[in-house]
């Protein structure tokens, strides 16, 4: 039998009547493992903090998805949002499963083809396209989806100047009932500039609409809302048949689906209270179904689901660096990942843990990262056990956004490994260095040492 563990006596203020509708008790289980990976032993092996990307799970959820997509509708294609983890080696599994890529910039698109995604498979999305991000992505047969009339103006010139028609689709920003609405990217649906635009476009010899595409938001938890832009895009598709005898090739229902993060301020965890692919799936396949898109000419329902795919594939490792009591008493944590590492951290509330065993005297605690600014907090309030310098502790779920949107602030970004099908651990990202640092610093004549 193992001996059991000794437990240090506590004596903590009662505070009376603040039992919430859960009851009372509060109980973290520790994170000792990650696919069956000892914590431990990826800290001591790549240090602290460092991320942890668990390919099984990452390939997991990716099929849930297409499964929950497919087996409603015939002809489903997701492209990997590349601005929510854009990582080589995370790319290049998405493109394994058979995912294409979704790009907002130049620079994402470059990305794209030097992991080996064929110019027609690449969507490429957002306000800012230069007229030589144009011209690569037209002579490429890339889908390019027009965000506003400036840029339709210039793809015309370039596809012209070419020689080259561009397939194009427009974004289309529209009320769904989510607000607030977001009228900044796109043409607008209900003013009737989505309608206008495509009446400039179908005329024009230099271009073919391939597409209609919407992004509604992001974290939306109700899935009558993509419900609501599948009709109205689908009413477009009717449109333009009607008009041009004209058959659009897809409809793009965009990213937005929430993943299973709690919101700060939310009532409920969101392993509770977040929709499931089938819920989305079940809206969005539903409305199309149901549209009045003659039936031999049905599109294809493209996606470019970012967080939700990549969420609960993701972990953040780090180590305990203090205890400490605020002047009121309280106390509070200090550990090795700020918010630098846990840009997310600024919405969601996320699941902290021990990665060992601890004891149950919980206690409210703020967590505090390491960085030299008042602004580095990882938990605000949490019922947390105490731990001892040196512990370590495990952030789940933070596979989005963490690994595109940190930032380079005040110490080095850490290293990111990932857990292969094989259960082994490899790193598909270097820690920074002095010298990774430095590399585009420049050092003017004047101020170099003789
Ligand atoms: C960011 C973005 C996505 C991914 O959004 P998620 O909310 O992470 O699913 C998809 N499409 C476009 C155009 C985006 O800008």
């Amino acid at each position: 039998m193992e001996k059991l563990k000794f437990e240090r006596p506590v004596i903590s203020k009662i505070n009376a009547g603040v039992p919430d509708k859960f009851g009372m008790r509060t109980f973290i289980n520790p994170v000792t493992q990650i696919d069956g990976i000892p914590v431990k032993d990826i800290i001591d092996q790549y240090g602290s903090p460092v991320y942890v990307i668990s390919e099984k799970t990452l390939r997991s959820v990716y099929q849930e998805a297409l499964h929950a997509f497919t087996t409603r509708y015939p002809k489903v294609q997701f492209a990997w949002s590349y601005k929510t983890n854009y990582l080589n080696a995370v790319c290049r599994i998405y493109h394994q499963e058979g995912s294409w890529a979704e790009v907002v910039s130049g620079f994402e698109y470059n990305k794209a083809i030097d992991n080996g995604v064929p110019g027609n498979k690449i969507i490429f999305n957002g306000p800012d396209k230069s007229a030589g991000d144009l011209k690569k992505a037209i002579e490429n047969g890339s889908l390019i989806h027009i965000d506003h009339f400036d840029e339709l103006y210039d793809c015309i010139q370039v596809a012209k100047d070419a020689g080259k028609k561009a397939k194009i689709a427009i974004r289309v920003n529209m009320d769904t009932g989510i607000y607030p609405q977001w009228d900044r990217f796109g043409c607008n649906y209900e003013n009737g500039e989505a309608w206008d635009a495509i009446n400039k476009i179908m005329p024009d010899e230099s271009l073919e609409l391939t597409g209609l595409h919407t992004h509604i938001g992001t974290y939306i938890m109700t899935p009558a809302a993509y419900a609501v832009a599948t009709s109205k895009l689908a009413q477009l598709a009717v449109r333009i048949e009607k008009k041009y005898s004209h058959h659009i090739r897809y409809i793009d229902l965009g990213g937005g689906f929430a993943s299973k993060n709690t919101l700060k301020g939310a009532y409920l965890p969101g392993t509770d209270t977040c929709p499931s692919f089938d819920d989305y799936a079940e809206a969005i396949t539903g409305a199309l179904n149901n549209s009045d898109i003659e039936y031999g000419h049905m599109p294809a329902l493209f996606l470019e689901t970012g967080r939700a795919l990549i969420d609960d594939a993701g972990y953040l490792l780090g180590t305990v660096l203090a205890n400490k009591r605020l002047a009121n008493g309280r106390r509070s944590l200090i550990i090795d990942i700020g918010v630098n590492l846990l840009f997310t951290s600024f919405w969601y509330e996320h699941n902290i843990a021990p990665a060992q065993y601890h004891q149950n005297d919980y206690e409210d605690t703020t967590i505090y990262g390491p960085l030299c600014m008042n602004i580095d907090v990882i938990r605000a309030a949490i019922m947390f056990p105490s731990l001892n310098k040196g512990d370590h502790v495990v952030i789940s779920r933070i596979g989005a956004y963490n690994m595109t949107q940190w930032l380079q602030f005040i110490t080095y970004r850490p290293r990111v490994v990932l857990i292969n099908m094989k259960g082994e651990v490899e790193v598909i990202r270097e820690q920074e260095t002095n010298e990774t640092m430095n590399m585009l610093d420049v050092v003017p004549k004047h101020l170099k040492r003789s």
